[in-house]
């Protein structure tokens, strides 16, 4: 069983020495190019959001999602129907 071993031992150093010659190889290649940092970073301005105010309770609610009320011509927004039923 000793052909098994030198096979073994064999590919072991055939393995060790692949990995040196990329190691080499890589420092030779005039350093790798700094990967770029991910341009994921999220667009700083993005539309603001449309925030209104909650005539009931105070609080600023999105137009989007808003509950809705239009009263005298004007279109109210609240945070919720309760504050839209009191208003
Ligand atoms: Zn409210």
């Amino acid at each position: 069983m000793r052909l098994i071993f030198y096979v073994v031992v064999g590919v072991i150093i055939l393995t060790l020495l692949r990995s040196v010659f990329e190691a080499v190889g890589k420092a030779f290649s005039g350093g790798s190019p700094s990967p770029a940092p991910p341009s994921s970073s999220a667009p700083g301005g993005q539309a603001p959001q449309s925030l209104k105010k909650d005539p009931v309770c105070g609080t600023f609610v999105s137009m989007a999602t808003a509950m809705q009320k239009t009263k005298g011509g004007e279109t109210y927004y609240f945070c919720s129907a309760a504050c839209r039923d009191k208003f």
